[in-house]
This record gives C-alpha cells, structure tokens and sequence, in this order.
C-alpha cells in the first residue's frame, strides 16, 4: 500500500509531488496524456516568479520534473483509466498499462484542456500567433493587431486585457449577445480599442510561419471577410479533465471542476485532495496552480499522519 498517488505533472502535481517527497511520503506521480501539462504546450512564461528573464515553459516543466524526482518522487509516464476509493485510506487506481496502485491518499491534478475550435489552421498556428492564454501571451502583441474567440467573461476579460499592448482587439463572438456578466460586457463595448464582430464565426485562419490574417463568416448574411492579426486568442472555456474521478464518486460542479473543502484541498472522499485547474474555474495561473499543490501536500500529510495516531 502506497502512501499517497499524485495524478497530473503540471505545475500542481509536480509541486505536490517535491512536497510530499521531502515529507519522506516516497509519492508516486502518474504523468498523465500530456507529461508537464498545459505549460508544455507554451513558449516563453514571464509570470512565474523566480525567473526575470523568462523561461520556457517545456523548460520550466523540466525543472520542476527534477527537483521533484530529486527528493525522491517515481514518476510512472501512464494514464488513469479507472479510480476505485474503496474506504478511508483505501483506494485502487487503474493504469492504462494494466498496472494497479494501491494508496492511502491521492492528489487529483490532472488539470484543465482549453476548448478550441478545431480547425486545422488553428492547430498549425499554436504558439505561432495562435494561443489560449492571454494572460501567458499578450504581453508579445504590443502595436499589433489581434482578434479574440468567444463572448463569455474569459473572452471579454482577456480582450481588455490584451488592449494594453495590442493595436486594435476584434472579438468574435458567434451570437449577438455576450455570455459575459453585464458588467464586464459593457466595459468591453465601451472600449474604443475593442471591436465586437457579432453574429460570426472563424473560418480559417492563414500565415505560414506566424499568423497573418483569419476568414470570418457572417452567419446572418454568410459573407466571407478577412481580418488582418498577429494575435489569436481561443476563449472557448476550459474542460477540466476529470471524468475518471467523477465516475469514481468525487463531487464535481456543474462544468466538471473538482469540487474541495472551503480553505483545504480535500474533495468530499476522505484522502483525496485536488489541487490546480481541475478544480480551478476562475484563475487558471501555473503559480495558483502550483501553491495549490503546496497545500495539497500538506494536507495530505496531515491526513497520513492523523491516521496513525
Ligand atoms: P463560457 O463557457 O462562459 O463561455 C464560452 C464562450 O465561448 C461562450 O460565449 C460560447 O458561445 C463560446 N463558444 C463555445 N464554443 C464555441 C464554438 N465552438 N464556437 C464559437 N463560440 C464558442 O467560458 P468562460 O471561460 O468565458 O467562463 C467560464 C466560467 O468562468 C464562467 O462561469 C464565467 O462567468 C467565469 N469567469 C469569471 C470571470 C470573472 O468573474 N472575472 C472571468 C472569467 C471567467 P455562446 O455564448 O454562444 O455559448
């Protein structure tokens, strides 16, 4: 019987994993579909303190991989295709590999996937203009033009965000009406950097190396435009990745994020903590991410420690 099964190698599950390890728990970390997360998938991240000049965010994910395994964490690189929490302080996980892990406690950190709209120019185009994360990348489009995707409170939030260095800001909203709260969607009309398409959608966007320009299509009228952008931001909404653990009786809201003790990191099964995006539907930060996993850790070992006594 393990101590304690950290699911997820982001920032969350890394850090949860280099806290345990010094809390002498020998934690084993499931490294998940995309090893290092979401951060992986990212260039340059100038907002994780610690590193003035930046640090790319494969590279970040290294580090953190290291320091984790340096204290003594084993990584396993497999996926969780079933949990089973059995009673307190015994739970089953089932790797795809076939392999079953027996544990006292668990870290759920398996984080979030942004939702795209799946177009091929899109994929070719990631990390080449093509970005979810305003926050993470804005800073990268001063004096250029960009279009947003989407009309909820992400979408109009990051729009007002990204009229700090872009250009112009075009959000491109399929409806013509705003998801966001009143509130912030009034702030975004009455933006003079911001332009709202309504009633359109993204057709295809274009650019070889980096991107150039996207087709729009009026769903009213179908007609086609181009809009010139070196910006593209995809504020579709985020898909917590967390289907196994709901399936296995964890509580989840309404979108799928884990649901946790007020101030603590425990989900409503004794042992199992959650920490990062998978219950995160407001900051979705790497740094949040990571000083969550520092809390899940320790009240994990709390829980271990409360067990036998
Ligand atoms: P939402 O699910 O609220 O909004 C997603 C937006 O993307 C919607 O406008 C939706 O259109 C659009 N969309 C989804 N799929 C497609 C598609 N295939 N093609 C075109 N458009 C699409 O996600 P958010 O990330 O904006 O917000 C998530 C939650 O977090 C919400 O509860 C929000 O209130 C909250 N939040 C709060 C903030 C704050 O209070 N400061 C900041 C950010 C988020 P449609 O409207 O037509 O469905």
């Amino acid at each position: 019987m393990e101590e304690i099964v950290i699911v997820g190698s982001g920032p969350a599950g890394y850090t949860a994993a280099i806290y345990a390890a010094r809390a002498n728990l020998k934690p084993i970390l499931i490294a998940g579909g995309l090893p290092g997360g979401q951060l992986t998938q990212t260039t340059d991240i100038e907002n994780f303190p610690g590193f003035p000049d930046g640090i790319q965010g494969f590279d970040l994910m290294m580090q953190m991989q290291k320091q984790a395994e340096k204290f003594g964490t084993v990584i396993k690189q497999d996926i969780i295709s079933e949990a089973k929490f059995n009673s307190e302080a015994n739970h089953t996980l089932i790797l795809k590999s076939g392999l079953e892990i027996e544990t006292k406690s668990v870290i759920i950190a398996t984080g979030a996937s942004p939702r795209w709209l799946g177009l091929p120019s899109e994929h070719n185009l990631k990390n080449k203009g093509v970005s979810a994360c305003a926050t993470c990348d804005g800073a990268f489009y001063r004096d250029v033009p960009v279009v947003v995707i989407g009309g909820g409170d992400t979408a109009v939030e990051e729009a007002i965000f990204l009229t700090k260095f872009a250009s112009k800001v075009t959000l491109i909203h399929r409806r013509d009406k705003l998801r966001a709260s009143k509130i912030m969607a009034d702030r975004a009309i009455a933006n003079p950097k911001i332009e709202i398409l309504w009633d359109t959608v993204v057709e295809e966007l274009h650019g070889k190396f980096a991107l150039e320009s996207i087709t729009v299509k009026n769903v009213k009228t179908d007609k086609l435009s181009t809009i010139e952008c070196e910006g593209y931001f995809v504020a579709l909404g985020h898909t917590p990745n967390t289907k196994v653990f709901a399936n296995a009786g964890v509580d989840v809201d309404e979108q799928g994020y884990i649901k946790f003790e007020r101030d603590k990191t425990e989900t409503n099964i004794r042992g199992v903590f959650v920490a990062g995006d998978c219950s995160d539907r407001d900051y979705k930060q790497a740094v949040v991410a990571a000083g969550m996993g520092a809390k899940a850790a320790i009240d994990a070992e709390k829980y271990l420690e409360a067990l036998e006594s």
